[in-house]
């Protein structure tokens, strides 16, 4: 599909449909349509049928689709960054709009490239024993609003490659991406293995209650994932749950500050902070502190922040109100606390969009609001701290535990503290490279079951022992 009016058009509602508006602008991208538990139900029993013939394809076949299906990703692929950054407004260049879609690709290939043979448990010469993964049914996934398309593609891909078929809802703040995306995967897939239902939280509740979904991919925050958690019981769901995280990056001090200043930038501030696994709060010794702080200063000062459509930005709006509102409270609360606000914190009143600048806060305490609680955009917390035991306590101290990273010239040193620290993913001298081989799940309050790799591929299975 040529251009993103294209894309508009291949999904233009013919019922309900609800304006979206582009958040650097408030201009209106399109009416998207609101399904109802209805059209839920629709795509549930077309999905339920389309299963067993889906499913009685071999992993060579479905694996072809998936490549089919990047093909077609890549041949829109401009199309679907403009549409993507015209309604999440995350800027085309930098780690964002281009790189989300050229994500879902990427990971569609590699989802289809890994090997996925029965695994012999025992063989003993009296026991022979197996493990096959055979289908689940049918996958309901729901998805968050910043990285709509590419947290999508990670819920379809492995479902659809283990011979499920898939029922996805996205966030009400971002369908238009995501049906998008749909109908472009649509082009080679199978009629009815892939239905996108555009609702609200009810049509999400109805799809994580439904007695024909049989398992539940959820990404998005820990209070929903509680619910949904809730709602699946009384069906006995399989569910995954990639929640909510408030990353720790820890310094040790043998790092080089004006040499990883922009890779800890990014780590934080990727898609404008508005990332599960970005880093959310940095811990710095005494004996680096100034000059960190001063070197991200430097590297912040340098970061185009505007309109996504323009090709100098690298950082945009936040993508909605409530969002922009929950950064402005956090760092005002910072500011109470006697923090100091080194670069940021006065987003324009006047400007039209949620435009908050990006804000390196200093000298917080560490129970401080803005430590504590999930920002979920451009605004980093940089706490000192004297030892690195008290720096891990620190990182270890809240009830998530998503992904963290520790820093240093020395590997080993690195490793021996990565080892204490309570995440599901320890980066090293990084923050956030999820790889689709490698798996990803959070632990603690940010959730449970992993994505990516071979692991993710047998989430999206039930096992089937055979034993002789
Ligand atoms: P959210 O929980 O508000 O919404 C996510 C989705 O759940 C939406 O589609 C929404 O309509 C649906 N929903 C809301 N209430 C529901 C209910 N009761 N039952 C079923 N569905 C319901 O999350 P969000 O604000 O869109 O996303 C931001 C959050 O997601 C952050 O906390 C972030 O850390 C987290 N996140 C986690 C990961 C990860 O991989 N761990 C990735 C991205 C985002």
């Amino acid at each position: 599909m040529g251009t993103y009016r294209d894309l508009l058009s291949a999904i233009a509602p013919s019922g309900d449909s609800r304006e979206i508006k582009d958040p650097a602008t408030g201009e209106k991208v399109a009416n998207a349509p609101v399904h109802t538990a209805t059209d839920l139900d629709a795509a549930v029993v077309a999905a339920r049928a389309a299963q067993p013939t889906w499913g009685a394809l071999s992993h060579a076949e479905r694996s072809e689709y998936l490549n089919r299906a990047a093909d077609a990703v890549e041949a829109s692929a401009e199309a679907l960054a403009e549409l993507l950054s015209r309604e999440q407004g995350k800027p085309l260049n930098g780690p964002n709009a281009r790189f989300e879609v050229g994500a879902c690709s990427a990971w569609l290939r590699a989802t289809a490239s890994f090997e996925m043979e029965p695994e012999v448990v025992v063989d003993d010469g009296e026991t022979h024993a197996e493990v096959h993964y055979r289908p689940i049914g049918v996958v309901g996934a729901i998805g968050p609003w910043n990285w709509p398309m590419m947290i999508s593609v990670w819920q379809i891909a492995p479902s659809l490659r283990m011979g499920n078929t898939v029922v996805l809802k996205p966030s009400e703040y971002t369908p238009l991406s995501v049906l998008a995306l749909g109908a472009v995967l649509s082009q080679v897939l199978p009629k009815d293995v892939l239905h996108v239902v555009s609702g609200g939280r009810e049509v999400g509740e109805a799809l994580s209650a439904h007695p024909a979904i049989d398992k539940v991919m959820f990404t998005g925050s820990t209070a929903t994932g509680k619910a949904i958690i809730r709602s699946s019981a009384d069906t006995v769901k399989r569910v995954t749950m990639e929640l909510g995280g408030n990353d720790a990056g820890i310094l040790l001090d043998d790092v080089d500050p004006k040499a990883i200043a922009q890779d800890l930038f990014w780590g934080a501030f990727i898609n404008t902070g508005q990332t599960c696994a970005a880093m959310k709060r940095l811990y710095v010794p005494d004996s680096l502190y100034d000059q960190v702080c001063d070197a991200l200063v430097e590297v912040a000062g340098q970061m185009p922040m505007g309109n996504g459509l323009d090709e100098n930005n690298v950082l945009g709006p936040l993508q909605n109100q409530a969002q922009f509102d929950i950064v402005a409270r956090l760092v005002e609360a910072a500011r109470e606390g006697g923090a100091r606000v080194l670069v940021g914190g006065n987003p324009d009143s006047n400007a039209t969009g949620y435009f908050y600048p990006t804000t390196l806060v200093a000298d917080i305490d560490n129970n401080n609001p803005l430590v504590a609680e999930e920002q979920f955009g451009p605004a980093l917390p940089i706490i000192r701290y004297s030892d690195v035991d008290e720096a891990v306590k620190m990182a270890n101290g809240l009830d998530v535990g998503l992904g963290a990273s520790v820093w240093s010239s020395d590997p080993a040193r690195a490793r021996e503290v990565a080892a204490r620290v309570e995440a599901g993913t320890v980066w090293i001298n990084k923050h956030g490279a999820v790889d689709p081989r490698i798996p990803f799940g959070g632990i603690k309050e940010s959730g449970y079951g992993l994505e990516f790799g071979v692991a993710g591929l047998k989430a999206l299975g039930v096992p089937r022992v055979i034993s002789q």
